[in-house]
């Protein structure tokens, strides 16, 4: 389907002109223009497909990776690894965390004395 490049809505082949017409815009098109068009909006799609192709790969070999033995011990290796690199940071908010979950309770018993 054949869409205006100027408001993407559908155009209208005008027979009598040879030119295709936007409804909206109406704004008109020869036919090579409009080919023009299709051509570079297929290769840019083209190109976005194999992009999403090319993650979807990674994401499959990722997950299968994480499911062998030596992908989990890569995984483990990696959490310790973070874990020592941010420990304060990790530290801080999981004090937060507490403090959070200590305030929650005291609302909740207060709300209860009520
Ligand atoms: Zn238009």
């Amino acid at each position: 389907m054949t869409r205006c490049p100027n408001c993407s809505y559908l155009l209208v082949f005008l027979e009598r002109k040879r030119k295709y017409k936007c409804a909206r815009c109406s704004r008109l098109y020869s036919q090579s223009e409009i080919k023009k068009v299709e051509t570079k909006q297929f290769k840019e799609k083209h190109i976005l497909q194999r992009i999403e192709d090319k993650k979807e790969k990674i994401r499959d070999a990722n997950r299968e990776y994480f499911k062998t033995e030596k992908g989990k011990k890569a995984l483990k290796k990696g959490a310790r690894k973070y874990y020592l690199k941010n420990k304060a940071k990790i530290r801080i908010e999981q004090m937060n965390y507490r403090k959070k979950k200590r305030a929650e309770k005291v609302k909740l018993a207060e709300s209860g004395l009520h």
